[in-house]
Parts: structure tokens; C-alpha cells; sequence
């Protein structure tokens, strides 16, 4: 692996195999895909760089026409695969010791009951039970200590479908020294890093002061302090592989994403067949005929509030169904 001086731009010509290459303008790292060759800036590293194993073009394929032959069902023999990828996304991978104390309080109400002396009609008194509420004030302190992981992505404007749902994957894969070559030969592309890795540790940090955080306002009403001391134990760029495939039905095309190391669909667009529609439609009327039906009682009861809710939730659904009938699409997670 040798270490050359990363051209700003689009393109790079490896100064292995001479292929020209398409890359991110801030890329401090990238791979060619035609001879498996690691560029690098003096920035970053190419040592110890991993990966998780990934499955076979063949699997993933397989995988996508079972998915599609299942959820299309007798439409299944109307769509047509336009393209299938292998991406192998940079993800870096960190460890972080996380240590937070805090202070604060937590308001309740408790309610008492007291019974007070009334006067029981014949002359004397009886005692009755009354119950009271009010607010008390519970100290919350203490601390958390812990190790957290979090997957930070090494590039800075990938945006892929599905890919949030993929990245906490990397989290839990096996991961294995990075061969390249085993990439190139399930035809999958390792994508250019351009995050470095001190700014994925400060990334994690800061998401595990916030984990902190948030987990400390969930149990108090007011904090008085909460600091965080963390440090990162481990940062280690994993290469997870995922498939992206776009597939054709009524002349529209629809994104599905599979994890590329099991195999699985992650997430999938799929079309919105005239079963689901007509389910749709039916729902809006009887988001209409509430609405109407409640407007009716509107003007018979002395609770306007209480004829309002269900006048409001019935245009709602009315709303979201005619939507739903209307869309071109729907979204399902694997
Ligand atoms: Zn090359």
C-alpha cells in the first residue's frame, strides 16, 4: 500500500493499473476497482482497515426475487430488475467510555386521603373521606459508566437508501482484516473515505453525551449538572457491503437495499396495488361518514369539545387515506 498525494477533483488515474477514477473531491482514501490498488493522503491509513464478510452477488440476487416474488405476488411476472450493485460503505466503528454524573429533581404528585367531620342530618356528625394531591420533590442523582458503540459513517454526503437502517449493523457484524480482492471478486465497489477519523471520534463522543443526556431528562423534571468524561477506546474503519437494486413496475422504478453481508432485504419501495388502494379509498369514507356523523351530534349536545374530537379525527383519516390511495409508492423494512 502505497502512499500518494490524493489530486483534488473528480478524477484519478491509478498508478497501479493506469484506470482512470471517479472520486470524491475531499477523498483521503479510495480504492480501484479494477485492480483493488488503496490510495491514500498523508492523513489517514489504509493499516487495519476491516471488513465484514459479504455475501455472494448470486444470494443477494436470489434474495431479491424471493422478496419481490412475495410481495408483488401475482404482479411479480411485471416488474423487471434494471440494476443491481454491490457498494461497500466505509463505517467507522467506535468505542467509547462514556462517564456521566448527575443531579437533579423529579416532580410527582401524590394524592392523601384525610377524612374530615360532617354533619350527618340528625343532628350530630359522621366522618367522610376526602382525598387531597400534591407535588413532592425527588432528588435524582447518580451516575452512568459505561462502554458505547456507535457506527459513524466515513463520508461526509452519502446518503443511501436504507442506509441508516444498515449502519448499526456494522456494530454487531464479525469483521476480518479488508480484502479487496475478495470484494472485486463479488463485483463489489469499496467506497472513498473522506471522514477522518479524528473527527469520527469526536462525533461518537459527542452522540454518547448526548445518549447521556437524554437518558437523564427522561427521569428528572429540572437538572442542576450533568458533565460527561469520555474518551474513545477504539476507532476502526469497517468496509459493511450492502446491494442496491432498482426494478421496474408500470413504468416506474422502485429502490430496494440489501444487507450485503447477510444477504437480507434491508428496505424496499414497492408499488401500490389496487388491493391496497381500494382498502385505502374504503378507509376514507369511513374517515368522511365519521366526521359527518359527528358534526350531526354537534349541534345536539352542550359539549362542543367532545363532538369536535371525533369531527377532527374523521378529517384526518379521511386525509391520510386518500393520500395513502392516491401515493405511488409504499416503503417496507426488512
Ligand atoms: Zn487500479
Amino acid at each position: 500500500m502505497s502512499q500518494t498525494k490524493v489530486a483534488l477533483g473528480r478524477t484519478v488515474k491509478c498508478p497501479n493499473c493506469g484506470a482512470t477514477l471517479e472520486i470524491t473531491p475531499d477523498a483521503l482514501a479510495y480504492v480501484c476497482k479494477y485492480c483493488g490498488w488503496m490510495g491514500t493522503t498523508e492523513d489517514i491509513s489504509t493499516k487495519d482497515w476491516l471488513m465484514a464478510e459479504p455475501t455472494s452477488q448470486q444470494n443477494a440476487q436470489q434474495a431479491l426475487t424471493d422478496f419481490l416474488k412475495k410481495n408483488l405476488k401475482h404482479v411479480y411476472t411485471q416488474s423487471a430488475l434494471l440494476e443491481f450493485k454491490g457498494q461497500a460503505v466505509p463505517i467507522w466503528v467506535s468505542k467509547v467510555h462514556a462517564h456521566t454524573r448527575y443531579n437533579g429533581y423529579r416532580q410527582e404528585t401524590r394524592t392523601e386521603s384525610y377524612s374530615v367531620g360532617v354533619p350527618d342530618g340528625r343532628g350530630g356528625r359522621r366522618s367522610e373521606m376526602r382525598t387531597r394531591s400534591y407535588p413532592v420533590y425527588v432528588p435524582v442523582r447518580g451516575e452512568f459508566n459505561e462502554v458505547l458503540s456507535y457506527p459513524v459513517l466515513g463520508r461526509r454526503h452519502a446518503v443511501f437508501f436504507g442506509l441508516e437502517e444498515l449502519k448499526k449493523r456494522a456494530l454487531i457484524s464479525e469483521v476480518k482484516p479488508l480484502d479487496v480482492k475478495k470484494m472485486l471478486g463479488q463485483k463489489i465497489d469499496c467506497l472513498d473515505v473522506d471522514l477522518e477519523e479524528s473527527e469520527a471520534r469526536a462525533t461518537a463522543e459527542n452522540l454518547a453525551e448526548d445518549e447521556h443526556r437524554d437518558r437523564v431528562e427522561s427521569m428528572t423534571t429540572k437538572i442542576f449538572d450533568c458533565y460527561t468524561d469520555d474518551e474513545v477506546q477504539s476507532c476502526r474503519l469497517v468496509f459493511y457491503s450492502l446491494y442496491t437494486a432498482k426494478y421496474s413496475y408500470r413504468g416506474k422504478s422502485f429502490r430496494v437495499t440489501l444487507d450485503g453481508v447477510s444477504g437480507t432485504v434491508v428496505k424496499a419501495e414497492l408499488p401500490m396495488t389496487l388491493g391496497l388502494r381500494v382498502g385505502y379509498t374504503i378507509l376514507g369514507y369511513v374517515g368522511i361518514g365519521l366526521a359527518a356523523v359527528a358534526s350531526l351530534l354537534l349541534g345536539n349536545t352542550d359539549q362542543p369539545l367532545v363532538a369536535f374530537v371525533p369531527i377532527l379525527g374523521g378529517a384526518a383519516l379521511a386525509a391520510w387515506s386518500t393520500l395513502k390511495a392516491t401515493s405511488e409508492q409504499r416503503v417496507k423494512r426488512g
